[in-house]
């Protein structure tokens, strides 16, 4: 069946405040753009809410700050709980609040207004990079499937990226040791705390107009907890940190973030991109995150929309990781830095103490807050290019709001960037820049410096300085690098203008049949994760190899064939594909623990995620004793492995599988077909099913199929079918007089761990090559 496919040049994957703002901002730069967002809605979650001083620069850059109206300004910051004043020469110098909800849908309207097509309920399926760009497979909120087609697609979708791991980007990092605890409450009377550090921990309150109160708390030397928290886990720590009840109060929203630290090693690979958490996980302390990922997107907004519409200077596009990823690391060393200032316990008290006698000192104090609000951020803007930058202290920085004219009227800079184009401030008096820039007027606004202006400044769509100097032939070679060459400046084919008006028309976004050159013979679980017990041999060995030619990573699970497992890797990797071993015994105390630890140590180093989409349990034991044989033992043993396991598997999977996900089990014909000597092996077979129907219930609203298959007698590495007779005797039970082989059950689970196969559910499907018809 053909598929919708909509063609932009940009997809954005998340409408969160980061992808919001990059939609905006391509539309400034005349990009066409579509954002695609899994959530329905948008999320109620006052997440964060903590804005900076750069981060309201470049909002006034765009005139998104008078919507908001009076915004509360705490000037008073912290460094790891300690106080740190955040006043700095800037106009919105300290933390401005505005919960995260209200931004998002400021940020939303503004990108609609500019022509952005936000589609909600479209979840990210499948990314496949082609020659022109990139397909992007989506679930619909029908539950159907698109193809999104793009030049370019960037990835804002948060911390467990969809993209990041479909794209399959580095991410290495640490995982989180320490965590804090946070809730809104309703209904407390606490006192406000401010980072205040308590014989047993940390803990903070503090209490919003609307009565609510937020509590955050972390008890020295705790450990990480597996899941989300419940509310009891907050009012038990807050008990036991500040000897407070909270319990009487009404949980709004609980949570917990630990001191995880991660990075994307390259923010760009080919057509995809990361920018915001998507691209850096971080602990969010001082509310740096959000500020950081907004400024990841205006970075390169402009910067891809020129590439898309084609006059983009060599290298722009790549000058976003060269910019961006240096300033991620070094707010992920600050709030590293912090995170152990805060969190950590009484050894650190000695260092908290010299560190409030140099945080007052002027210069530690203004470096500390110059990094905190991102006003201290240069960026090397004279790389490798011919200018005459190198030398001004203003280049590579943001430009300081301030007063220019344009044709003898006085206007702020922030004003000016608002249409998204460059501004040139020329000297006092010049004729001679002015005329040399004249090429570039589409793309970069002139405007008159005052009397003590000796330098001119070219400063780029994000507010930054691309170049200072006084020469034509420098402001022209700076004009080239960074806006491309005036004749593709000057075409108005190539660049659209900035659009001012409301709601201007859609941008161009066709939906058409399946494309000519749409390939229909693509790996079908390209970026997909997938576990397969017991893959070490057998139809286990057959799937796990048939998954990985699908494109899924796969964890090849076994319990005593290290070498077998090791060789199924090999074999997958030497065919192109991505596997790796995992070992755990089944149906033996702590053994879904002990195989998760592994599974997620291994996604965690190949996807920077722990997502698995598909599980297979396959592993199993045969009974071969007759009825007055089975002793309770081995009764048990076959329980524990063949039924009690995959249960177990399937609950603890379900903390890792996304929406979407495939779980199928190996069931068997002997559940339809008697066999006294196998009654008890049945017997587990048939729970394996009854774990299928009722899962299969319980997850359709995931949209996770759950389907068992149940193969005939197929080959594997008993002896028996190394006897021609006795195969021989076996073939005749099919209806196509041969047993199976590993394959033939293989190809059973790809398609039903496939996109094909989201319509079934539920499902016992009979793979024993007719030996059930009789
Ligand atoms: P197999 O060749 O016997 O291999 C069994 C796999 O399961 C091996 O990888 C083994 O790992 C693993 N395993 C066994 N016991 C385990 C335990 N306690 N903990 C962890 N892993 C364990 O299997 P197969 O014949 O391909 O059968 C696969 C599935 O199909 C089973 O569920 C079986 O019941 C079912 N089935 C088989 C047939 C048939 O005719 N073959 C027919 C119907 C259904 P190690 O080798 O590393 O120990």
């Amino acid at each position: 069946m053909a598929q919708d496919c909509i063609t932009t040049q940009v997809i954005v994957v998340g409408a969160g405040p980061v992808g919001l703002m990059l939609a905006g901002e391509l539309r400034l730069g005349g990009a066409d753009v579509v954002v695609l967002e899994q959530l329905d809605a948008p999320t109620t979650e006052s997440r964060a809410s903590t804005l900076h001083a750069r981060t309201m620069e470049i909002l006034d850059g765009r005139g998104l700050l008078d919507p908001l109206g009076e915004i509360p300004d705490e000037p008073r910051g912290h460094f790891g709980g300690l106080p740190l004043d955040l006043t700095l020469p800037s106009p919105y110098p300290g933390q401005w609040k505005v919960p995260q909800t209200r931004l998002e849908e400021l940020l939303g309207e503004w990108a609609a207004r500019l022509g952005a097509e936000v589609r909600r309920g479209h979840r990210l399926t499948g990314v496949t990079v082609t020659d022109e760009g990139v397909d992007a497979e989506v679930r619909g909120p029908d539950g159907r499937t698109a193809l999104f087609r793009a030049a370019y697609l960037v990835g804002c979708d948060g911390e467990d990226s969809a993209v990041r791991r479909l794209g399959g980007f580095a991410f290495p990092g640490t995982d989180a040791a320490r965590e804090l605890l946070r809730a809104d409450v309703a209904g407390i009377d606490v006192p406000n705390r401010r980072f205040e550090r308590l014989p047993a921990g940390l803990a903070i309150a503090a209490r919003r107009p609307d009565g609510v109160t937020r509590v955050m708390v972390h008890e020295f030397g705790a450990r990480p907890r597996p899941g989300q928290p419940e509310f009891t886990d907050v009012v038990d720590a807050w008990k036991r940190v500040t000897g407070e009840d909270i319990g009487g109060g009404t949980p709004l929203w609980v949570n917990s973030f630990g001191d995880a630290s991660r990075q994307a090693t390259a923010y760009r690979s080919g057509p995809l991109l990361l920018a915001g958490n998507a691209a850096h996980r971080q602990m969010p302390i001082g509310g740096q995150a959000l500020n950081l990922g907004l400024q990841d997107a205006v970075n390169l907004g402009w910067k891809l929309a020129a590439q898309v519409t084609g006059r983009a200077p060599e290298d722009l596009l790549d000058s976003y990781h060269a910019e961006r990823h240096p300033v991620g690391a070094r707010v992920l060393g600050n709030i590293a830095a912090q995170a152990r200032l805060l969190l950590g316990g009484t050894e650190v008290n000695a260092l908290r103490e010299v560190l409030a006698e140099l945080i007052p000192l002027g210069h530690v104090r203004t470096r500390l807050a110059g990094m905190i609000s991102g006003l201290d951020i240069a960026y090397d803007t004279d790389a490798d290019a011919d200018t005459d930058a190198g030398d001004r202290p203003e280049a590579g920085r943001r430009l300081p709001p301030r007063d220019v004219t344009v044709d003898g009227t006085p206007v702020g800079t922030a004003e000016l960037l608002r249409a998204g184009q460059g501004v040139l401030v020329l000297p006092h008096g010049d004729t001679a820049l002015r005329a040399a820039a004249a090429p570039w007027a589409r793309l970069v606004r002139v405007a008159d410096g005052g009397p003590e202006d000796t330098d001119a400044l070219l400063v780029r769509p994000d507010g930054y300085v691309a170049w200072a100097g006084t020469s034509a032939s420098g402001a022209t070679g700076a004009l080239r690098r960074w806006f491309g060459e005036p004749s593709a400046a000057a075409s108005p084919a190539s660049v659209r203008p900035a659009p001012t008006a409301a709601v201007p028309a859609l941008p161009s976004v066709t939906v058409t049949a399946t494309p000519k050159n749409w390939r229909t013979d693509m790996p079908k679980l390209s970026g997909k994760t997938a576990l397969v017990t017991g893959s070490s041999r057998g139809m286990g060995r057959a799937t796990a190899l048939r998954l990985a030619q699908e494109g899924a990573l796969v964890a090849v699970h076994y319990a005593t064939g290290k070498e077998a497992a090791e060789e199924v890797v090999e074999r997958i990797e030497k065919d192109g594909g991505r596997a790796f071993t995992v070992q755990a015994r089944l149906g033996v105390p702590g053994d879904v623990h002990e195989l998760f630890l592994a599974l997620e140590e291994g996604l965690r180093e190949r996807t920077g995620g722990t997502a698995l989409d598909i599980l297979v349990n396959n592993a199993g034991v045969m009974g071969g004793v007759k009825p007055e044989d089975t002793t309770p033992e081995k009764f048990d043993e076959l329980f524990a492995v063949n039924a009690k396991a995959p249960f177990f598997l399937v609950q603890r999977a379900l903390k890792n599988m996304p929406d979407g996900g495939r779980i199928i089990s190996i069931s068997s014909g002997l559940t339809r077909v008697a066999n006294p000597d196998e009654i008890a092996y049945a017997m587990t077979k048939g729970a394996v099913e009854q774990l299928t129907l009722h899962f299969a219930k319980y997850l359709g609203p995931r949209g996770i199929t759950v389907n068992s298959v149940a193969p005939g007698i197929t080959r594997n590495d008993n002896p028996v079918f190394g006897i021609p007779e006795v195969v021989e005797q076996m073939a005749q039970l099919s209806a196509f007089n041969r047993v199976g082989e590993p394959e033939d059950i293989a190809d059973v689970v790809a398609f039903l761990a496939s996109e094909d196969a989201r319509w079934i559910t539920g499902s016992f499907v009979d793979a024993t090559g007719g030996t059930l018809l009789g």
